[in-house]
C-alpha cells in the first residue's frame, strides 16, 4: 500500500475541521460537572450561543447530534395530531418531517423546487388558505446541506406575517450558523436548531435549541412524549442547569473555546470570510460547467450557499467516481449525494476553520479528480479561483491598507 504523507484535506459539508485551539481546550483533565468552575463554563457557552444565534431568548444544549435538537424542538412544543408545515428543500427537510411523523404529528410537506429553494409566496399562500389556523408550526431548514441551497428565512418570516398566521417558526440552522447570517430574534424564530460539528468547529455530539418566549409557553400544553429532551428538566429560571445525565464536560470546554474564537473574529468577518472562500469555489465550478460539464446545483442566485456547494454531474456520469478519486488519489475528503441525489451530486464543504490554501488545494484536487474519473468539464477552474482570491482582498484588508 502506498504511504500517505501530509494531512488529509477534509472538505465535507460537516463534520468540519477542528481548530487546534479547540482540540487543545478539550485536552484537559476531567472536572466534576456540579462544581462552580463548570457552572461558569456553561454560562459563558450559553452567552456565546446567544451571540451566535443573535437572540436574547433561552438556550438549551444537549449531548446529542443535530437529530437530538430536531427532536427537542418538536416534542417540547407539539402534541400528537398537531399539523406542521414542512418546507421541502431536500433530504434534511424530509428527514425532519419523518421525525415529526414518528411522534404522531401531521407533517404536511410544502412541495418546492430543490434547486431554487423554498418559495416564500408558496408559504404565504398555504398559510392564508389555513383559515382554521390548524398549522401549529412552519419548519424550515435554513441551509439544506444536501443541495447547497440557502433558504430565504427572513422572506419566509415576512410571508408568515403577511398571512397573519400565528404558527411557530422553527429553523434548522445546523449548517448555516456561523457560516452566514442567521438572526433568531429579528426574524421571529421560535425554535432554532443548531449543531456543533459545522460552523461551530467542534466535534459532533452537541446540539442545541434557541427558544423564544412563545415556544417556551408552548411547552405547557405540548403533549408529545418527552424525557431526555424535556426543556422543563434542563432549565431553572430560564437558564440551563440540568444535562439529562452526566454533562459532556469536554465538549463544553470545546464549546467555550469555540465561542471565544467566534467573538474574537466577529460574526461579520466570519461571514465575509465564508463568502469569499465560497465564491472561489463557485468560480471554479462555473469554469468546469463549460461545454456541458458539472454545474452548481443551486440555480437561483438568491439561494446560493456560503457553507456548501453541491455540484450536479452531467448525465451518465457518477458523482461517486469523483468523490472516490478525490479520496483515493489525493487524500481529499468531500461529500457525496444524499438520498435521491446519491450519485448525481458531490458536495464541497467550505465552512468552519478554513483558509485560502485549504480551499485552493481542494479545488485543484477536485479538478484533478474530474480528469481521473473522465468527466467532461471546462478547463481553468483552479485558475479562476486563484484569480478571484488574488484580486479580492481578505475581509479587513481594505481598511488595514
Ligand atoms: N440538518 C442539517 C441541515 C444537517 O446538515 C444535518 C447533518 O448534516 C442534520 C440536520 C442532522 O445532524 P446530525 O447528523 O448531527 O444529527
Amino acid at each position: 500500500m502506498a504511504v500517505i504523507r501530509g494531512r488529509q484535506f477534509f472538505q465535507n459539508p460537516g463534520p468540519t475541521n477542528i481548530p487546534d485551539r479547540i482540540l487543545r481546550a478539550m485536552n484537559r483533565p476531567a472536572i466534576d460537572f456540579v462544581q462552580t468552575d463548570f457552572r461558569a463554563v456553561v454560562d459563558e457557552c450559553v452567552d456565546g450561543l446567544k451571540y451566535a444565534l443573535k437572540t436574547k431568548g433561552t438556550i438549551v444544549v444537549y449531548t446529542a447530534s443535530g437529530h437530538g435538537a430536531w427532536e427537542g424542538a418538536l416534542v417540547n412544543t407539539l402534541s400528537p395530531g398537531d399539523r406542521v408545515l414542512v418546507c421541502d428543500s431536500g433530504y434534511f427537510a424530509l428527514h425532519w418531517a419523518a421525525m415529526a411523523k414518528a411522534h404522531g404529528v401531521e407533517a404536511e410537506i410544502l412541495p418546492g423546487d430543490w434547486r431554487k429553494g423554498v418559495d416564500p409566496a408558496a408559504v404565504e399562500a398555504r398559510l392564508r388558505a389555513d383559515t382554521a389556523r390548524d398549522i401549529r408550526a412552519v419548519l424550515l431548514v435554513h441551509n439544506e446541506t444536501s443541495t447547497g441551497v440557502a433558504n430565504r428565512a427572513a422572506d419566509i418570516r415576512r410571508a408568515m406575517d403577511a398571512a397573519g398566521h400565528p404558527a411557530l417558526y422553527m429553523i434548522d440552522t445546523i449548517s448555516s450558523l456561523m457560516s452566514f447570517d442567521f438572526r433568531m430574534d429579528e426574524w421571529g424564530v421560535d425554535v432554532a436548531v443548531g449543531g456543533s460539528q459545522k460552523g461551530m468547529m467542534l466535534p459532533a455530539g452537541m446540539s442545541f435549541n434557541g427558544i423564544s418566549g412563545k415556544a417556551l409557553a408552548a411547552t405547557q400544553s405540548a403533549r408529545c412524549a418527552r424525557a431526555y429532551w424535556d426543556w422543563r428538566n434542563l432549565l431553572t429560571d430560564g437558564r440551563q442547569t440540568g444535562f439529562s445525565g452526566t454533562a459532556a464536560v469536554h465538549l463544553w470546554f470545546g464549546l467555550q473555546e469555540s465561542v471565544r474564537m467566534i467573538r474574537e473574529e466577529g460574526t461579520d468577518a466570519i461571514f465575509a470570510r465564508h463568502h469569499r472562500l465560497a465564491e472561489a469555489v463557485r468560480r471554479a465550478i462555473a469554469a468546469w460547467s463549460a461545454d456541458g460539464g458539472p454545474q452548481l446545483y443551486a440555480s437561483d442566485p438568491r439561494v446560493i450557499s456560503d457553507s456548501a456547494s453541491a455540484v450536479l454531474m452531467p448525465e451518465g456520469h457518477d458523482a461517486e467516481a469523483v468523490r472516490r478519486a478525490c479520496m483515493d488519489r489525493f487524500n481529499v475528503s468531500i461529500g457525496g449525494g444524499l438520498g435521491e441525489l446519491s450519485g448525481r451530486v458531490f458536495r464541497i464543504g467550505h465552512l468552519g476553520d478554513l483558509n485560502e490554501p485549504m480551499i485552493l488545494g481542494t479545488i485543484a484536487s477536485v479538478e484533478a479528480a474530474l480528469r481521473v474519473a473522465k468527466v467532461p468539464h471546462g478547463q481553468g477552474g483552479t485558475a479562476a479561483a486563484i484569480a478571484y482570491l488574488a484580486e479580492t482582498p481578505q475581509p479587513g484588508e481594505e481598511t488595514a491598507a
